[in-house]
């Protein structure tokens, strides 16, 4: 049975790379939950092969959890499911070049918190890079002395920032932020025209404009936080490359948007 063993693995595999390559930068995430509920299902079915109850228990419990996350994905990024898996084909997926060339005005340390005192509302928008940068602890630090002058700070969190569902709550929370000032995005997307800064930490694809104005850009239709309607955007990362989805951002073009560039911990210390 070696043979067609060896030939439905091939066969798998090509299926697979076929399918995934098919499917832009944008709903990645939901193709690797959805991954994931295979992988719980193919147990669970192997569990009915060999009368094994626990193993049946166990991928039916992976598979529609899976599932269950696919399917609250696809809601926060304005995406059926369906087209998600089969609406990537025909399509490259790649990154498209820069949409929007200009000046960028970048800013300095001491001139970022100048800006911060100044304003009497601030929004941290974080993602990524923040992550990456182990900056959670220094972020609360900052939203903490920023409170303690008066000044309305608060995080706002996009359903997809980080790399997984709840990212960057777990790390909010690990650095002691209060519950009640991290706000969904639905709860604060309005209130940018009426914040003073925005301070975005490694995040790009949550607060790209072109998923609203660019219909052909690969994360067309995903929700995204406002943050340009505010009265300046501060954007923290190291360089001017693009975040998961690969697509350049506008935001950064903006006059009223200023650039830090840095590690975010070292930036936000
Ligand atoms: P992005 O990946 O869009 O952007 C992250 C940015 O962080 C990069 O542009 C990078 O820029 C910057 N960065 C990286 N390291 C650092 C650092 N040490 N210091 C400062 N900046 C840094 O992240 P977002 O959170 O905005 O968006 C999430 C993306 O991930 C979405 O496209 C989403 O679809 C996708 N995704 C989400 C999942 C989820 O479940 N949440 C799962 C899988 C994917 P630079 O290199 O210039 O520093």
């Amino acid at each position: 049975g070696l043979t067609p063993l060896l030939l439905m693995t091939l066969l798998a595999m090509i299926f697979g790379i076929h399918m995934v390559l098919a499917i832009g930068g944008a709903d990645m995430p939901v193709v690797i939950s959805m991954l994931n509920s295979y992988s719980g299902w193919a147990a669970a079915a192997t569990g009915f092969m060999l009368s094994n109850d626990l193993l049946i228990v166990v991928g039916a419990l992976v598979g529609s959890s899976g599932a269950i996350l696919s399917y609250i994905m696809c809601r926060a990024m304005n995406r059926r499911f369906l087209s998600v898996i089969l609406g990537g084909f025909g399509t490259t997926g790649v990154a498209k070049g820069p949409t929007e060339q200009g000046e960028v005005t970048a800013l300095t340390g001491s001139e970022t918190a100048l800006l911060l005192k100044s304003a009497s509302s601030v929004i941290v928008v974080p993602g990524y890079g923040m992550a990456v940068a182990h900056a959670q602890h220094s972020v609360s630090s900052v939203v903490a002395l920023l409170r303690d002058k008066g000044i309305n700070a608060r995080f706002a969190i996009h359903p997809v920032a980080g790399r997984m569902p709840g990212h960057m709550n777990v790390l909010l929370a690990e650095a002691k932020v209060p519950y009640d000032i991290v706000l969904e995005m639905d709860e604060i997307n309005n209130e940018f025209p009426d914040t003073d800064a925005v301070l975005v930490i490694g995040a790009n694809d949550i607060v790209n404009p072109a998923a609203q104005t660019e219909p052909d850009s690969p994360i067309a239709g995903m929700p995204v936080l406002e943050v340009w309607k505010s009265g300046t955007v501060i954007v923290m990362k190291r360089s001017m490359a693009t975040g998961y989805a690969g697509v350049d951002n506008p935001l950064f073009y903006r006059d009223n948007t200023r650039m830090l560039f840095g590690d975010a911990k070292a930036s936000v210390e």
